[in-house]
């Protein structure tokens, strides 16, 4: 047979050799090496400025350069570092807070982690002294002038603990002004506090129901009883009222009995717009002091330098903080080692910088942040957000990875909660060839979309999403999928058991990795800039943010 050398020549020229650069391979193997150092007792839970974190960070830094990335952080000294400072407000009780309720004239003690989940102050108090403190029903605690809503009208709660629901108006009936199931900023917990602060309340309970809260009584204890955390801030007391719990579903049902209220009543009412604040027959207690201070930790980047567009950057996030050390489970086990969540997305993040460290230099530059203080409130990314090393504006996009699946490979992907934009369109054409379908988060009701770190991007216009693997499992379906993810929400998330195991199987976040390797190298090698749908509440930021570009 005679060769047609002209033709096996244009092959392998180097433009088509770069046209063809194989797809990288990301390991199993190293990932699931990289989860087993991150969540092993050894590192404690991770925990925010613990002793944890120096060996946290310095393990991070020493598998980003080994995959090839230079530092990305702050230039400090005229040297450019690992790592971002980020300063935090830090608060802990000490001893056990002293809490009660009169209801209805009887007095009751109330158990901290029991009944009642009280946080540390982080309005800079050192000490919360609460006595006879009158309770109101506020009901969903929404103002939303936008959508004609508001639920204080009026009331004065100087003084007042406000009561409130968790989820927004529409959650139950899954129609109305609030996207229906979906969830949308109001129904956030930490609105939930913001609004109470703004209406100048002495407190705050939100009531803890299962089905809109989209977690357990043990998820809300073991995220409040240990030390709290925030950004530093000009003014905390504007953000934050003196007493910010949760309390049980059967506390607020005997609240509302002893004034004479049926509790799922009273919830039916608070859908309606034309709701009005309830004064309960009921006071509380309350107090506790804290040990207050300025603590301070660390986002860490790596970077993959551009080459002709090098100040244009494209983001990838993952948290590298979990809950650390806390109150124990059934076991006696108190090391929260967030294997899943997030020792997946941090090996994910570090074998994606690889692969973009051994690919064709791209035009613009490529970040790969592991941020901090995620489960303290997105506070890490916040930081950044508000303090960015790399403009926003020429911030091409945010990949967020957070709790990825170890269930195997499935028939496709989805984003956390529900958004509209270019960036989602981007990932459901690069997902075609990959055999992914595109499908919606199965729970918008959970409020996913403010969850994780892509958020504080989105808020300031950034394209951002955290992607994930599909429930629909090459081996197993939807069921098997969906089963494994409400055991592990039930059984494992945010609880000591969240460990790591020898028989994950790592597929379903290759196929992630793959994913968002092949949008990432469209996006680095485009002018593209990604926005917002019209209508979103994202692009008007988005928009302004433009006139940073060259
Ligand atoms: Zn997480």
């Amino acid at each position: 047979m005679r060769t047609n050398w002209a033709l096996l020549l244009a092959a392998i020229s180097p433009l088509a050799l770069a046209a063809a650069a194989p797809p990288p391979t990301f390991s199993a193997e190293r990932l699931s090496a990289v989860d087993k150092t991150l969540s092993s007792d050894a590192f404690e839970g991770r925990g925010p400025a613990t002793p944890a974190e120096q060996k946290t960070v310095a393990y991070i830094i020493q598998q980003m350069q080994a995959a090839g990335l230079a530092p990305g952080g702050a230039i400090v000294g005229g040297k450019r570092q690992w790592t971002q400072e980020v300063p935090l407000l830090r608060s802990e009780i000490v001893g056990q807070p002293q809490l009660a309720m009169t209801i209805g004239g009887t007095a009751m003690p109330l158990t901290q982690g029991s009944e009642i989940a009280v946080r540390a102050p982080l309005d800079g108090a050192k000490q919360v002294d609460l006595a006879k403190a009158p309770l109101v029903f506020v009901g969903y605690g929404v103002t939303a002038p936008e959508r004609q809503w508001n639920d204080f009208k009026g009331v004065d709660l100087h003084g007042k603990i406000a009561v409130v629901l968790v989820n927004d108006p529409d959650f139950e009936t899954g129609e109305g002004a609030f996207g229906g199931k979906a969830m949308t900023y109001y129904g956030r917990w930490t609105y939930k506090y913001e609004e109470a602060a703004r209406q100048g309340a002495a407190g705050v309970l939100i009531v803890h129901e299962t089905a809109p809260a989209a977690y357990g009584w043990a998820t809300v204890k073991n995220s409040n009883t240990n030390p709290q955390f925030d950004i530093v801030r000009a003014d905390p007391k504007a953000a934050h009222a003196p007493l910010e719990a949760w309390i049980q579903r059967d506390l607020a049902v005997k609240l509302f009995q002893a004034a004479g209220l049926d509790f799922d009543a009273e919830k039916r009412a608070a859908q309606r717009q034309d709701f009005k604040p309830v004064p309960l027959k009921a006071t509380l207690d309350a107090h506790y002091a804290a040990d207050v201070g300025v603590i301070r930790s660390h986002n860490i980047l790596g970077r993959v330098a551009g080459t002709t567009h090098p100040d244009e950057t494209l983001l990838y996030t993952a948290h590298w903080d979990h809950l650390g050390i806390g109150a124990p489970d059934a076991r006696g086990d108190r090391i929260y080692n967030g294997a899943i969540d997030n020792g997946t997305g941090i090996s994910a993040l570090i074998e994606l910088g690889r692969a973009f460290a051994h690919a064709p230099k791209p035009d613009r530059s490529v970040v790969f942040m592991a941020v901090t203080a995620e489960e303290k409130g997105l506070l890490g990314s916040e930081y950044y957000a508000a303090n960015p090393v790399y403009p926003l504006g020429r911030t091409v996009a945010d990949i967020n990875m957070d709790a990825l699946s170890v269930s195997g490979a499935a028939h496709d992907f989805t984003i956390s909660g529900s958004a509209k934009l270019g960036l989602l369109d981007d990932l459901v054409a690069a997902g075609k060839p990959l055999g992914l379908a595109f499908t919606p988060d199965p729970d918008p009701a959970a409020g996913h979309f403010y969850r994780s770190d892509h958020f504080s991007f989105a808020k300031r216009g950034v394209p951002a999403v955290s992607v994930e693997s599909g429930r629909d499992l090459v081996e197993g379906g939807k069921a098997r999928g969906n089963a494994l993810a409400q055991t592990y929400v039930r059984d494992h998330y945010h609880q000591p058991s969240d460990e790591w195991h020898a028989d994950w199987n790592w597929q379903g976040v290759t196929q992630t990795l793959t994913l968002v390797y092949d949008v990432g190298q469209k996006l680095v090698t485009s002018r593209e800039w990604p926005n917002w749908s019209a209508d979103s509440e994202f692009r008007a930021a988005r928009t302004t943010s433009a006139g940073d570009r060259p």
